[in-house]
Formats: C-alpha cells, sequence, structure tokens
C-alpha cells in the first residue's frame, strides 16, 4: 500500500496467497499500530499518509562508500532504540553500532517524557560511541551531537535549521527532531554514550494533536528523500562532528553556536525540576557547553544540559 493507492482485499489476498480474512486481520493490526486506512467500499483499502521504510541495501551500500565504520542494525520494533543498544553495548557491542528500529513501542526523550513516532512517520535510530576517555570529558556531548543534526537536516529544508538548547533541533521554530544521550562508564574512562535520534517524516494531524509543543516534519516542508539517504547523511554528519570533539573537544562547536541557537540573544525562561523558572538573555555557553543566561538585573547564570527546559518568552 505503499504507494498510496487503493488496493482491494480480493487483490492483497492473491498477492500474499492468504485468505481476505487474514488481509483484514492484518489491516486491523495496523490500526493497532496507529496505522489510518481508510476502506471504501467498491474500491478497497488504502493509506491516510504515506509510510516510508529504510532499504537497508541502499543504507549499507552508501555506508561503506563513505567508510566511516557504522555496523547498521535494523529490526522491526523494539521498546526504545536506546534502551536496547545501551543493553547490546554493556554485552560488548562495538564502537560505531547503529540500531534501526522501524517501530519504537516506548521512545522516550528526557526526563521520561516520551518522543511520539508513529509507525512510518518518523525515522529513530539509535547509535553507540566509544570512549577512550571518562565521563568528565563530556560535558558538552548532548550539544554537539544537535549540532551535528542541526548541520545534516539544514542541507535539506527550505525553513532555516537551528539547535534549541540543548539539542532539539527546530525548523522554522518549530521542533522537527530530538535526541537523548545517555553515557555510561568511568569517571576517567573508558566510557560510551548511546546516541538516540528521532526525526518527524510525515506526522498526522492526529499525531500532532498529542505533542504539546509546535512541531514540523519533513513532508510539510517538501522535503523528499529517501529514509536511507536521510540515515546516510546524518551518520555521516555525526561522523565528522563527533570526530573534531574526540581531537579539539568544544572549540569548533562554541565557536559555531551563535549561529546556530535558535535563541541567541532572546529573552528566554528556564524551568528547572524544582518547579523553578529563570528568565533572561541567552548569552551563549561557557567553555563545558552550559548555557550562560543574563538576567534583568545583568547578572549571568550558568545552566547545565541535564535538567532544563528552555522556552522564548512570547513577544507581544
Ligand atoms: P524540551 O523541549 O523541554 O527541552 P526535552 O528536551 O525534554 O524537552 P525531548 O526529550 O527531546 O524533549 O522530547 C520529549 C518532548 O518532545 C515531549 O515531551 C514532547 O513535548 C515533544 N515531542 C514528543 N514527540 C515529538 C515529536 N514526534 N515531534 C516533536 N516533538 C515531540
Amino acid at each position: 500500500m505503499s504507494d498510496g493507492r487503493f488496493h482491494s482485499g480480493q487483490e492483497m489476498a492473491k498477492e500474499f496467497k492468504v485468505s481476505r480474512a487474514t488481509v483484514f486481520n492484518i489491516l486491523q493490526m495496523a490500526e493497532e499500530l496507529d496505522v489510518r486506512i481508510h476502506a471504501v467500499r467498491g474500491k478497497g483499502y488504502k493509506l491516510a499518509t504515506p509510510l516510508s521504510w529504510l532499504d537497508t541495501q541502499a543504507l549499507e551500500s552508501f555506508m561503506s562508500d563513505s567508510g566511516f565504520g557504522y555496523a547498521i542494525k535494523a529490526v522491526e520494533q523494539t521498546y526504545s532504540t536506546n534502551t536496547s543498544l545501551t543493553e547490546a553495548a554493556l554485552e560488548g557491542a562495538p564502537h560505531r553500532t547503529v540500531l534501526y528500529a522501524d517501530y519504537q513501542h516506548a521512545g522516550r526523550g528526557r526526563r521520561g517524557r516520551t518522543w511520539l513516532s508513529p509507525l512510518g512517520g518518523g525515522l529513530t535510530f539509535s547509535v553507540l560511541w566509544r570512549f577512550d576517555r571518562g565521563l568528565d570529558q563530556l560535558s558538552g556531548l548532548s550539544i554537539v551531537v544537535g549540532m551535528a543534526l542541526a548541520r545534516a537536516l539544514a542541507k535539506l529544508c527550505p525553513l532555516p535549521v537551528k539547535v534549541k538548547w540543548p539539542n532539539d533541533v527546530l525548523a522554522g521554530y518549530r521542533k522537527l527532531a530530538g535526541i537523548l544521550v545517555e553515557v555510561q562508564g568511568e569517571i576517567s574512562g573508558p566510557s560510551f554514550a548511546v546516541i538516540g535520534i528521532g526525526i518527524n517524516e510525515h506526522l498526522s494531524k492526529f499525531h500532532r494533536q498529542e505533542i504539546d509543543q509546535a512541531v514540523i516534519d519533513l513532508a510539510e516542508m517538501g522535503v523528499q528523500i529517501t529514509r536511507a539517504e536521510l540515515l546516510n547523511g546524518i551518520l555521516s554528519e555525526l561522523a565528522l562532528t563527533m570526530e573534531t570533539f574526540e581531537q579539539d573537544g568544544l572549540k569548533n562547536i562554541l565557536a559555531d553556536w551563535p549561529n546556530w541557537h535558535a535563541h541567541e540573544e532572546r529573552l528566554v525562561v528556564l524551568r528547572t525540576p524544582d518547579g523553578s523558572s529563570h528568565t533572561g538573555k541567552a548569552s551563549g555557553l561557557d567553555v563545558a557547553g552550559n548555557l550562560l543566561l543574563t538576567s534583568p538585573n545583568g547578572e549571568i547564570r550558568k545552566f547545565s544540559t541535564g535538567e532544563v527546559s528552555l522556552r522564548p518568552v512570547a513577544r507581544k
């Protein structure tokens, strides 16, 4: 049904050599996975919105050409690619393992929040990155990943692509992609990071209503790209940016930050988990990637990436 046209139950039963009842049951299962299907008497069934799938062979061939050394594992479904890949990492999965899933039952955001990714409507994957250095050397890592993703997506999108500190990627000031970086290991090494990335490709109106902030997807911007091309572009940019981070730390990222931060020099409010909020002007980053906030009385305070949510202050 990926061609977006109507197909009759009879035609599908014949194609897959199953009974029409089986076809009917499978279509019902798809609806349980939030895939919307239009059924029209006399015409058959049609997808309400197109679905994208990953062509793993195409991806493998892009990856072997680019030589970044990723090992790709693609599965149909998992609870959370970050959770599964962390388990694999603890069992010895190699550096640069990528776990891609067509469907995540329980995609995670920061602080126990959820990442909504309906089947076929968003690309979700995680990357394992191992470091010789320790956790004490990884501060700012989520910003590094945010910048890599923004650089990759900016090449595709007609709207301005920016990072909202620490690492949401926005297009036209709406959220296009989310990142969850989880680190484990020794304070002074070795350590590893599991970098989870979710990108909206085609969200239905129904799914958008479930998200409590402004969202956007690639389809809405007219971006036409296969999943293999999209994943290849992101993994390539990620490898280059991570390699620079490993060599030079945050130097390059800090220099670029003012051009990429969605709310630089603007009034923002930072909400902390204890319920307190701090308003001020976003004034760049310190050497460790902490956000500097200039309060109305000129005092500069810094906030680390862990627990804080940033929102722009609405301009009247
Ligand atoms: P904040 O935006 O406050 O910094 P966060 O960094 O904790 O939040 P993430 O962990 O990146 O956010 O993602 C979880 C949040 O993103 C959810 O609480 C929801 O508001 C939003 N969200 C969930 N699914 C999507 C999606 N598919 N597209 C855009 N936003 C989403």
